[in-house]
């Protein structure tokens, strides 16, 4: 169940309210990478998730976020107040100017509406753990953005708040991820045939500007068959 309390997991205070940084807000609020698409996306794993401790750890976070969505929801609503009565200011966002009376509404900073399709839900925790480190990473990196384009000390210093939780569910969501009983190529349940993971295909060739072929660990001889551009190999065979 749950239980709102009427106070604010981090103060927000914004000394000058901007209303075209408030609509940019909405990204964190409605957007795909937002507080409300990561507190869906944990919660409805958890549900679904049959691992009693890693079930915990899911729920814990899509609660925190739904908190997260409620710092983020009051700070652009602080920023976008004004264009309620200001018709320049109206002009950030007229949605909400004229439909929303200068209150945010789930939609992103372009005017989207919210929508599931931004959740990953596998139904696989192994699967869910790596979808929610990158949906951190992201979170990190939107938050980064929204801090360059603000000079308002109060609004940074909560942002800076929410981005540094986002790097605290990574940790957790990575030592979940690294401490189940399965490898980290290990997905699923089928093993795939090894003659098939192998080879590594070289099927971005060039030379010159174009750019020469690179290799490095990730297409190691000792790891993969390094194999030239299948494509091309029946026209080098006939030139042969
Ligand atoms: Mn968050
Ligand atoms: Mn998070």
């Amino acid at each position: 169940m749950y239980h709102h309390v009427k106070k604010l997991m981090y103060t927000v205070n914004v000394d000058e309210p901007d209303p075209n940084f408030g609509n940019m807000l909405l990204e964190q609020f409605g957007g795909a990478n937002g507080e409300l698409a990561a507190a869906m996306q944990y919660s409805i794993q958890g549900l679904n998730c049959d691992d009693p401790a890693r079930k915990d750890l899911l729920m814990d976070i899509g609660t925190e976020e739904l908190s997260h969505l409620e710092v983020i929801g009051t700070l652009a609503r602080l920023h976008l107040k004004p264009t309620k009565k200001d018709a320049e200011a109206a002009e950030a966002n007229p949605l909400i100017a004229v439909i929303g009376g200068g209150g945010v509404s789930l939609n992103n900073s372009q005017g989207n509406p919210w929508t599931a399709d931004y959740l990953k839900i596998s139904g696989q925790l192994e699967v869910d753990l790596r979808s929610n480190i990158a949906a951190e990473a992201r979170a990190k990196i939107t938050y980064e953005r929204l801090i360059d384009f603000t000079r308002d000390a109060g609004t940074i210093d909560a942002l800076k708040f929410l981005m540094a939780r986002e790097i605290a569910h990574m940790k957790s969501f990575g030592i979940a991820l690294e401490t189940m009983d399965k490898g980290p190529l290990e997905i699923g349940e089928m093993e795939v045939v090894d003659e098939f993971v192998r080879p590594f295909y070289n099927d971005s060739t060039g030379d010159g500007d174009a750019g020469e072929d690179q290799r490095g660990p990730w297409n190691a001889d000792d790891e993969f068959d390094f194999t030239e551009a299948p494509a091309f190999k029946e026209i080098a065979a006939r030139k042969g």
